[in-house]
């Protein structure tokens, strides 16, 4: 274990500050590699939060009347404080997250996407114009920010997620309050030193860290205008409902069980890669990670799972300081019980384990929080590993007769977040996306997340709320509409009119 010496202290960032945490409550940060408690992150109370929600407040009118192109240029000189940072930003993510280096890298850059979609705010802001709507009236509808608003983020992409939530709020005029996961808020503590650093005014940006006290604040305090959470789906469904409840805007993004349908006729080496690349990667903790392959016919099935033997047999479980590491541990040693109690539990309601990860020697000796890749053939709907989302590499075959009989299947489950198919065939491409209930859909493309400048979002119990992370929607949640009217002419009548108005 690492010495009392060596666990540092976390503070906020509340008013462009470091500020020490009051509640004398902490959670403890990991480095999941090796098992150590790295930091102690303060837990802010309900009174902590809404001093920080106060300041953002008071930050606010002066960030909104700043011109839309000088926010732009403050988003500007973060993007280029990130890329000139990577190497840190790395460090930091890859020692609270277990991740490889590749894979932070791969997650700092898809962030990114999202600062350079916010740095075109000024046109993506613009509004409609009309003119000479009636009687030399002019019309036009345009976009204000709305305040205050909160994200609200899950441990598995330290950058990413935030970014995506938060980039375009700021550069439409909010003030940001983000609630980072307790269980990777270094990484959103480096981040706002570079906010400053790119010269955004004190109080835009703030981060609470803590647990169910600071978010319940956050949901209930009427300043907070929006909220943007992404995590699993049972808090998911909580943060919706509660938001709404204290009439706010939510968009809540909730776990993924996503497949990988694998046709007669695809390429099954080509398919096997590229499914151990999206089930297994980041230890399987994406929320588009494939769950499930669901090989066509039982020949397709037998020949694929072959295949996979073979591949999975090469994977190297490690640590991030490795350089050949394909991936790393999951989060917490409670996460790692939870993977291997879905394991058994399958194993129990039927499933054959035909490639056990619980018998590495890592799994068994290494104090981190390492569980081998492992895959389960014959899982069937109504298993609890079939309905349930695992967040770690276990993961699913379940065997269908036909393309229509995969759909009717993934149709019918609760999560809709991602899916993809594995064919040749155009016709079944095209059925495929056509009535697949699904928010984001492959074709022949391993884990279909949406690029920067596309939205995204889940369908079913995927995404409560309409808003999206990503995409040029987000400008829409994080603004709201006027419509004004004007007429600027000498007065063509002084007489009161009592009629509806009209287009006259
Ligand atoms: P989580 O739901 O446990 O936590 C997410 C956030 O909610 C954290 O900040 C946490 O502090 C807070 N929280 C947790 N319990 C709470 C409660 N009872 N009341 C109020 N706040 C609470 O999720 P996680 O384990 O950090 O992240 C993994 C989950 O996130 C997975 O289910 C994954 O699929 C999902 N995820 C979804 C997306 C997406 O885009 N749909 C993206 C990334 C992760």
């Amino acid at each position: 274990m690492a010495t009392a010496q060596e666990v540092k202290v976390l503070t906020h960032f509340i008013g462009g500050e470091m500020v020490e945490g009051k509640s004398g409550r902490f959670g403890s940060v990991y480095n999941p590699t090796t098992g150590e408690i790295i930091a102690k992150v303060p837990l802010a109370t309900a009174e902590e939060t809404r001093a920080a929600i106060e300041q953002a407040q008071a930050a606010f009118p002066a960030w909104r009347d700043l011109s839309v192109a000088k926010r732009a240029e403050v988003l500007l000189k973060f993007r280029n404080l990130l890329t000139e940072n990577m190497d840190k930003l790395l460090q930091i993510i890859c020692t609270e997250s277990g991740k490889t280096i590749e894979d932070a890298k791969g997650e700092v850059t898809r962030g990114i996407e999202s600062v350079d979609l916010a740095i075109g705010a000024p046109h993506l802001m613009k509004g409609e114009y009309s003119v000479n709507v009636g009687g030399q009236i002019n019309a036009y509808s345009a976009k204000y920010p709305l305040g205050v608003v909160a994200a609200i983020s899950p441990f598995n992409f330290p950058i990413m997620v935030p970014l995506a939530q938060t980039s375009m709020a700021v550069a439409v005029g909010n003030a940001v309050i983000l609630k980072a996961s307790e269980r990777v808020p270094m990484t959103a503590l480096f981040v706002s030193e570079l906010w400053k650093k790119a010269g955004l005014p004190d109080g835009i940006w703030t981060v609470v860290n803590g647990d169910k006290d600071a978010v319940n604040e956050l949901l209930e305090n009427p300043a907070v205008q929006a909220i943007s959470f992404v995590g699993s789906t049972p808090v998911a469904r909580y943060i919706y409902e509660t938001g709404a409840k204290y009439g706010k805007r939510v968009t809540a993004l909730g776990g993924g069980k996503n497949n990988m349908i694998v046709m007669p006729d695809a390429d099954l080496e080509q398919v096997a890669d590229a499914f151990i690349g999206a089930a297994y990667g980041a230890a399987s903790q994406r929320c588009m990670a494939i769950s499930t392959l669901m090989p066509v016919g039982e020949e397709t099935a037998d020949r694929i799972v072959a295949i996979l033997k073979k591949k999975i047999a090469e994977l190297k479980v490690g640590s991030y300081t490795e350089p050949d590491t394909d991936f790393g541990p999951v989060i917490s040693q409670q996460s790692k019980e939870a993977v291997l109690a879905a394991i058994e539990r399958g194993e129990a309601e039927g499933a054959e384990v035909v490639w056990d990860g619980r018998e590495l020697p890592i799994v068994k000796e290494s104090k981190g929080f390492f569980v081998g890749p492992t895959l389960l053939d014959h899982v069937k709907p109504g298993m609890e590993i079939y309905e349930q989302e695992v967040f770690g590499p276990a993961r699913n075959i379940v065997r269908v007769a036909s393309l229509e009989e995969a759909i009717e299947l993934i149709n019918r489950h609760e999560l809709g977040n991602g899916v993809t198919i594995f064919t040749n065939d155009g016709a079944a491409a095209r059925k495929f996306t056509t009535e697949i209930d699904v928010g984001m859909v492959g074709v022949n493309v391993p884990i279909p997340i949406p690029v920067g400048y596309h939205n995204f979002a889940g369908f079913k119990g995927s995404r409560f709320g309409d808003g999206v992370m990503f995409g040029p929607e987000q400008v829409r949640f994080f603004t709201k509409t006027k419509t004004i009217s004007e007429r600027w002419t000498a007065p063509v009548s002084t007489a009161s009119t009592f009629a509806f108005p009209s287009n006259d």
